[in-house]
């Protein structure tokens, strides 16, 4: 059972933190009393988000951040530190995605969602990074997608940045231990947000199909990724760095090569 504001007086950037996932986990986040940061190119999406949680009692901040920018991202670590003098958590969540055939897939499209989700995350842990080893300690959470280790045909340029953000994970997670960092993943299965919506299951017939792959048959909610990311974040997980936990309802193992999902599909 996790302690009832295990996470007061410490502060929480989270990119991508006005839609989504990254908005359920602030709420998340906030119930058990972190500060909120929430950073993402659209101001009036993080404003909105920013007074649904403060009208709960949360404390907020939002700053309009491109995580393809380096610049804008110290700018955000400055505003974080002006606002609520600590950094105490970043969740790298921030990602942006859609559905193409690998050979007509142009430059532009590969480096736009390398730079979001590869390049930004790094940005990102390296601002905060710098703040967590002076004060001490930190933790740093990767939002990332099974096909980062199996494979999904269709978003080559999602799957390699992921990828890489599992290995800067792993990667971090030994290099800031002396710094009583923790480094750790989280793995969302088919979870339908607007964004998923909008970019890769929009049609009925594709969720009915993803479901019927999926064993435990359903979608995810936004709240069982963020649950994921509170048990990292407490004292149940202070042994856990460089690990990545699914949330996927079995999604990415499959069915097996034969597929004989029931006893009686044995001949
Ligand atoms: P979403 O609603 O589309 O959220 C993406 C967020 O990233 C938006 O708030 C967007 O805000 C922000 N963003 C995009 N480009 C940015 C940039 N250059 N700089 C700063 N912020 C940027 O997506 P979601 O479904 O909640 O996904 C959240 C995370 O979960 C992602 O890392 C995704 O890969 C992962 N995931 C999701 C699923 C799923 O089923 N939903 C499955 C596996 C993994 P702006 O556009 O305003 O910048």
């Amino acid at each position: 059972m996790l302690k009832e504001k295990f996470l007061e007086g410490k502060t929480a950037v989270i990119t991508g933190g006005g839609t989504g996932l990254g908005r359920a986990l602030a709420h998340r986040l906030g119930e058990f009393g972190a500060n909120l940061v929430l950073a993402g190119r659209r101001v009036d999406v993080l404003n909105e988000a920013a007074e649904a949680l403060r009208s709960q009692g949360n404390s907020v901040a939002t700053v309009a951040t491109d995580v393809r920018d380096p610049e804008q991202v110290d700018h955000m670590v400055g505003r974080t530190l002006e606002e609520f003098k600590r950094i105490d958590i970043l969740v790298n969540n921030a990602a942006g995605n859609f559905v193409c055939p690998a050979e007509e897939l142009s430059v532009n499209g590969w480096m736009s969602v390398i730079n979001i989700v590869l390049n930004g995350s790094f940005f990102c842990s390296r601002a905060a990074g710098k703040v967590m080893i002076q004060n001490g300690g930190g933790h740093i959470i990767n939002i990332l997608a099974s096909y980062a280790w199996a494979s999904e045909p269709g978003v080559v340029h999602s799957a390699s940045a992921k990828a890489g953000v599992l290995a800067m994970t792993r990667t971090l997670a030994v290099e800031w231990a002396r710094h009583n960092i923790r480094v750790n993943g989280v793995c969302p299965g088919a979870i339908r947000t607007e964004g998923t919506d909008r970019n890769l299951w929009g049609d009925a017939k594709t969720r009915e199909r993803m479901i019927e792959r999926i064993p435990m048959k359903r979608f995810g909610t936004p709240d069982e990724p963020a649950n994921t990311v509170l048990f990292l974040l407490s004292e149940y997980a202070a042994y856990i760095t460089g690990e990545v936990i699914t949330v996927d309802g079995g999604g990415w193992i499959g069915r097996g090569t034969y597929e004989m999902v029931d006893i009686n599909d044995f001949g």
